[in-house]
């Protein structure tokens, strides 16, 4: 029988109030083994539905059904968010508009599947256009580089530009198994761009709790970063200190600060320390030689990236300013372009139980018509289409978008979208002003 906490050697997870040991299932889930991990011991509800739109759901029913552990069995166990004292939050499942959204997004995908001559899993993948736009972009990147460790000024412009936009047209995809079929591919992409978060942190941070609960206080951990000095979210209790983000240097300094600094340094060690990211999503349990393997790659990715100019330059203005400046840059470009599809005045308090027309209230697409926007942002100015369907390339949230809307509006559900990044910056900007007051219903 089972302990109060499952076994870490068992994947014992928990989806609609059923507990499943899906150990034996590890090596034929479709999605790989890293996928299924991030389930273990936690209430894995939201992931299984987001991340199987369109398989049918018999399917889905024959292999839970399968490895659905026995009463007995599971009668004692708690999800790691019980065990962490994390609020339960469930959404509704049963939901027309999202029928209709996925039974219309699978009509464009049996049609890509048909034009590929792929299956429907590989259709909603990178297709060969969207690998070609990739091989440009290492093209375009390759030189920067270059140029960067040659120490060419220009570079510390060029360079975190160049990874940034390659970084988010493939990190943020096969972080969330969107950019190949093959499981192996996503897994490993991720850990070629150092100057992202690791991708442990990330699966964590990003795929377990931003997006399975987008502004939902306590659920949400992209409302609780260093929320005793940058207030998101009502949910947080007002501080003087928060008077400070009126101010637009302090907005300069967080975004240059947020990304480099907190996600890929501090945030990192705090999970591991106290075993929660921002006291909202538990960390998986892992082995001690795991966990040390993880803290010393992190140790070597941040010494590698802040020290080499060190040991390569001679002037010590060159190697101060080569250690710091890009990771600065950096991060405002990933604070630019994460930060504006959710804390926003329209958004940021919305909320339903149904889970589809969550993702819709709680986020805001910008520039759906500007190719620009898209590149730049790594398909992020599509995040409403992207919530929906977090597994498909953002390839295809373009194509996808007019169907998204048309939906959105028979459903009466509000599709919120503005021009470009200078509309959602200034929208992002108002909500930050906003919450710096004590009672910001008055504002
Ligand atoms: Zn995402």
């Amino acid at each position: 029988m089972f302990m109060a906490n499952p076994p870490r050697e068992r994947l014992v997870t928990k989806i609609h109030d059923k507990w499943y040991d899906l150990t034996e299932f590890e090596r034929l889930h479709p999605g790989g083994p890293v996928a299924l991990g991030l389930a273990v011991g936690r209430d894995a509800t939201v992931m299984f539905e987001s991340h199987h739109p369109f398989t049918h759901r018999r399917v889905l029913d024959a292999i839970l059904e399968r490895y659905e552990m026995d009463e007995p069995s599971s009668r004692h166990l708690t999800t790691l968010e019980e065990q962490h004292g994390i609020p339960e939050h469930q959404f509704h499942w049963k939901s027309e508009f999202g029928d209709a959204l996925k039974l219309q997004v699978k009509e464009y995908f049996e049609a890509e599947a048909t034009r590929r001559s792929a299956s429907l899993t590989a259709a909603t993948k990178a297709p060969m256009e969207r690998w070609f736009e990739i091989a440009i972009l290492v093209a375009i990147s390759g030189p920067c580089f270059i140029s960067f460790l040659r120490g060419n000024w220009i570079s510390l412009l060029t360079f975190p530009l160049s990874i940034w936009v390659l970084g988010v047209n493939t990190f943020h995809d096969a972080a969330h198994f969107a950019l190949h079929k093959n499981w192996r591919i996503n897994c490993v992409m991720p850990y070629v761009f150092p100057f992202f978060s690791s991708p442990f942190v990330w699966y964590h941070q990003h795929n377990i709790g931003h997006h399975g609960y987008p502004n939902v206080d306590h659920r949400d951990p992209d409302l609780l970063h260093y929320y005793w000095l940058k207030r998101e979210h009502r949910s947080v209790e007002w501080r003087s200190t928060h008077k400070m983000q009126r101010s637009v240097i302090f907005l300069v300094f967080w975004w240059m600060m947020a990304a480099e600094f907190g996600l890929a340094t501090m945030n990192d060690l705090w999970m591991i320390f106290y075993k929660v990211y921002n006291d909202s999503v538990p960390m998986k349990l892992i082995s001690g030689r795991r966990l040390l393997c993880h803290v010393a790659g992190r140790v070597l990715t941040i010494g590698m990236i802040h020290f080499w100019p060190f040991l390569v330059f001679d002037s010590w203005t060159r190697c101060v300013v080569f250690a710091t400046v890009p990771y600065l840059w950096f991060s405002m470009l990933f604070m630019m372009n994460t930060q504006i599809n959710h804390l926003i005045p329209e958004a940021a308090h919305e909320a339903s139980e149904d889970w589809y027309k969550h993702q819709v209230s709680t986020a805001q697409d910008f520039g759906v018509k500007s190719r620009f926007c898209f590149l730049m942002s790594g398909g992020l100015n599509f995040q409403i289409l992207h919530h929906l369907f977090p597994t498909v390339n953002h390839w295809h949230l373009v194509r996808l978008q007019p169907i998204v809307a048309r939906l959105c509006e028979k459903h009466g559900v509000q599709y919120k979208h503005v021009a470009g990044y200078a509309a959602a910056v200034k929208a992002h900007h108002a909500h930050t002003v906003r919450m710096s007051f004590k009672d910001e219903e008055k504002n």
